[in-house]
């Protein structure tokens, strides 16, 4: 109450300057605290900031405040920029904070801290609450949002609010969360800008080129990140976010400029794995919010759009581990100022103001419900490891298995996000079955049991009434309202085999470590005739690709061999002593236990059963030089993520060459060409000429690698490099029939022939768009099975899990023309996980995921779906990296 007074006096009182934009409406600042003007040089919301202005501003309020300002960095990007977060409190706060740190570790563990332990630390306690900005490079606002609410908790003191935040609670900052990004947009923007900013949409300011600020280097959308980890951004965060455990965490971002302002509460559908209380708070927020935008006239929405179904967004992520996360969406002004289609102009300070005030609120809701908060976050941790003692899973086991490098790197992950994984010292048994030593368990009466289920359970079900109303909405022929995949189940992405079991699982067990790729070795005698390497695992990957750098002579199998009683799969590496340098057993040996593979030395080349190593059966791989298609009209994340998955998880380099020049280019120096997904496909920019040269590339015996819808351009007849074709909709012959027939669109008359519609089937079908392809898939998990006597599918598991997205489907090959190396199962047994709507799981049983077909000297290996979104479908890396590898050892180019 006392509080409510001290605001409305606030108003009452305040004569501020009336010339200056307001972002706090009578808000006095302090003097000795540097403002946004003070260090950079304009007002704040007068330019879009740079990431190093902003990391100056920062250490100059810290310097300015020392005692109640730290600025930490906890990581780099790709690109050599700081990542940091800034803490503000009070002093006192800020003189404890590694106590503060402490004391919510100990919260987090009911384990070792009793609840009246629990109780005496929350007594004197502050809240943490974390404010990240900018993932989306180009969602601008937010990150001089963040300088301004910095500056606004140090140096308003006449605002009453500021007080108890700063001794109630911890605001950490991270201002920027994609410096790469937002410099690339910034940049161009720049580069672009004339006498006066231009609001007009069709300007060159407000029209990003290729690829957008929105990604990091890489081009990935780090707000999908958050569980598979695959960008040191995302990295640095999540081992952050673990040393604070904010009660609340908010992902500020940005929307379509003609929108207004989104908070909390979110909309359906809510992961069934998120706890009820953290839903009620997420409304706290939402009327705190709702106040002050009130009091400033500022629309908003909530509860639309927007949901935290997918755990790996920033604001979804947090809540398991028991904070209440959020995300805010401002529309943007993508640049200085916007033009919406009403015609008001909508400046950047606007915008910057929009995420200072909802800032400020999140922070004003945590001190004002600083005790209820750090309870909740207490009763989550206690409630999970309840739930987890008694829940129908009590554990997940990780057998040790065939591609153990995939087992440990999925137990690596999930230690490195707060989960206790014991490895197992000797052998043990559990729901029926014996697992051997190395085997990883995990018990689920622990606090990450949440996180544990929504990230191992191989589904995640959309609550029934959603589902209901998407089906209805899709019989209507109206957009789906799923926001994203509706499956990510890491043991079925990874293509580690994981069981379920109903029991807390005791036996000898080890703590596992953070690690994702242990180290390889060598074994065997000194006098080795050859070395192997068996194929199946990424370190064997990792491996070849550092040898083929190296120039080191290797072969490879296409059949499986029998070797001194060890069986060696199809694919596996033969390293020659005869062909290699003499101190190749070193350099092996080295490579090892760096990529984590398993290398065996034999003194003979003796094999007991299968093709011996000189066979023709046994091909000589060369170092292929790989081309990617780069710049419009790809997919910037589909080009960025499979660059980075052949560069950063295998090791290997890629060119990037912009499509346009593909269409003349002379390729003849590269054996290996990806064309990444596209958004309006190749044909505009590679033309008729752009084929032409591809095929006869191709012919000369290149490799060409169309990734997802790409294969939409190699299977056009009028291209028709390979044999597939894409298919319309599946539609029952008896429903057409009974619809009268179509006016002649040959028919020059100005009226079509009349029709009687019977009934609502007749309806639908004659208000069908034209449009016929299959209903677009959010995106699920289909299981696929290999042929693995074709070299694209050496060493690869028999069963697949791919990725389905969008309404691609195709025709198989016929075997004259080329090999479905990996096709979808039956209708029954296609959907491993996520919804799928029934018509497309009828029509993609049986359909081709990769397809490899010869022409001339060289091969088209298409893939039907991307295999390397996110980069975290591991368990398609062997198929997709045989395309590359093998593929250029099978084709015959002249050399
Ligand atoms: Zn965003």
């Amino acid at each position: 109450m006392r509080t409510i007074m001290m605001l409305i006096a606030f108003f009452l009182l305040s004569t501020a300057v009336a010339e200056e934009y307001e972002y706090w409406p009578g808000a006095r600042y302090d003097a000795s605290i540097p403002s946004v003007e003070d260090v950079l040089g304009y007002a704040s919301g007068e330019r879009i900031t740079w990431h190093r202005d902003t990391v100056r501003y920062f250490e100059a309020l810290a310097a300015a405040a020392p005692d109640r300002v730290r600025v930490y960095r906890y990581g780099e990007t790709w690109e050599g920029r700081e990542l940091i977060y800034v803490v503000v409190s009070s002093a006192s706060n800020i003189a404890r904070l590694d106590e503060i740190k402490a004391n919510m570790r100990a919260l987090r563990d009911p384990a070792s801290t009793s609840r009246a332990e629990a109780d005496r630390i929350i007594a004197n306690q502050p809240a943490v609450t974390w404010l990240s900005y900018g993932v989306h490079g180009n969602e601008i606002s937010s990150t001089d949002a963040a300088m301004m609410t910095a500056y606004h908790l140090l140096a308003a003191g006449n605002d009453p609010r500021v007080d108890e935040i700063l001794e109630n609670t911890v605001v950490v900052i991270d201002p920027m969360q994609n410096p790469d990004g937002r410099d690339r947009f910034i940049h161009r923007y720049e580069t672009a800008k004339g006498l006066l900013p231009d609001s007009d949409r069709i300007s060159a300011e407000q029209n990003e080129p290729w690829p957008s600020g929105r990604t990091n280097h890489y081009l990935f959308d780090m707000n999908r990140d958050w569980f598979m980890m695959t960008q040191p951004e995302t990295q640095g965060r999540v081992r952050a976010v673990q040393e604070f455990y904010p009660v609340a965490f908010v992902d500020a971002h940005e929307m379509g400029s003609n929108s207004t302002y989104y908070f909390a509460p979110e909309a359906i559908p809510y992961n069934p794995h998120l706890a009820a209380d953290q839903r009620a708070s997420l409304e706290l927020f939402g009327r705190t919010n709702a106040r002050w935008f009130d009091e400033f006239g500022i629309d908003y929405f909530t509860r639309e759009v927007y949901d935290a179904f997918y755990p790996g967004y920033g604001a979804s992520w947090p809540s398991y581990f028991g904070s209440i996360a959020m995300t805010y969406e401002q529309s943007s002004s993508r640049g200085l100022v916007v033009r919406k289609y009403d015609g008001v102009e909508m400046p950047y300070r606007d915008t910057v103001r929009g995420h200072f005030v909802t800032s400020l609120g999140t922070a004003e809701t945590v001190a004002n419900n600083r005790r209820k908060f750090l309870e909740d976050f207490y009763d989550y941790q206690v409630s999970a490891v309840e739930e987890g003692r008694s829940g129908n899973v009590r554990s997940y086991i990780i057998p040790a298995q065939r591609d153990q490098a995939g087992a440990n790197k999925l137990a690596g992950l999930l230690v490195q996000q707060g989960v206790e994984v014991g490895r197992a010292t000797s052998s043990f048994s559990a729901c029926g079955r014996s697992y051997d030593a190395g085997s990883y368990v995990i018990n689920l009466a622990q606090p990450a049991k949440r996180l544990v289920r929504t990230l191992l359970d191989p589904d995640v079900p959309l609550d029934a009434d959603f589902l209901a109303e998407q089906e209805r909405r899709r019989a209507k022929k109206l957009p789906d309202q799923i926001y994203d995949v509706t499956a990510w189940s890491l043991p079925l992405m990874m293509n580690v085999e994981t069981d379920a079991c109903g029991r807390t699982v005791s036996g000898d067990f080890a703590a596992a470590g953070p690690d994702l790729v242990l180290p390889g070795s060598l074994a065997g005698p000194t006098d080795a005739a050859a070395f192997l390497v068996p194929w199946g695992e990424a370190p064997a990957i990792r491996l070849l690709a550092n040898a083929h750098r190296q120039g080191l002579a290797v072969k490879s199998t296409d059949k499986a061999f029998t070797h001194d009683g060890t069986r060696y799969p199809s694919g596996t590496l033969i390293f020659d002593s005869a062909d290699n340098p003499a101190d190749l057993r070193d350099l092996l040996a080295a490579l090892a236990e760096d990529t984590g593979a398993t290398v065996t030395a034999v003194s003979s080349t003796w094999v007991t059963d299968g093709p011996n190593f000189g066979s023709g059966n046994v091909v000589r791989m060369n170092a292929p030089r790989v081309a990617i298609a780069w710049d419009e009209p790809t997919s910037q994340y589909s080009a960025g993520n499979t660059r980075f998955v052949v560069e950063r998880q295998f090791d290997y380099p890629v060119t990037a060459i912009r499509t346009r020049q593909l269409g003349s280019a002379d390729l003849r120096r590269y054996q290996v060409l990806i064309l990444p997904e596209s958004y309006d496909g190749y044909a505009g920019t590679l033309g008729d000429g752009g084929a032409e040269n591809l095929r006869d590339w191709v012919e000369r015996g290149g490799v060409l690698i169309t990734v997802g819808n790409a294969t939409r351009f190699a299977a056009d007849p009028s291209v028709d490099l390979v044999s597939i074709r894409r298919e319309d909709a599946y539609v029952d012959a008896a429903v057409t029939e009974s619809v009268p027939e179509a006016a002649d669109e040959e028919d020059p008359k100005a009226t079509v022939a009349g029709t009687i519609i019977g009934d609502d089937d007749e309806y639908a079908t004659l208000t069908t768009p034209a449009e016929t392809g299959p209903d677009s898939v959010g995106g699920v998990l289909l299981k696929a099975r290999v042929d693995g006597d074709h070299w694209l599918g050496a060493g690869v598991s028999e069963s697949l899990n791919v990725l389905a997205r969008g309404s691609d489907i195709f025709t198989p090959a016929r075997l004259d023309a080329g090999v479905n190396v990996a096709r979808f199962e039956s209708a029954d047994d296609v959907l491993a996980s996520g919804y799928l709507w029934d018509d497309n799981r009828q029509q993609l049983a049986y359909k081709p995921f990769a397809v490899a077909e010869p022409k001339g000297n060289g091969y088209v290996v298409a893939f039907t779906q991307d295999p390397n979104v996110r980069a975290y479908l591991d368990g398609l890396n062997v198929i997709f990296m045989n395309a590359i590898f093998r593929g250029s050892a099978h084709a015959r180019p002249v050399r």
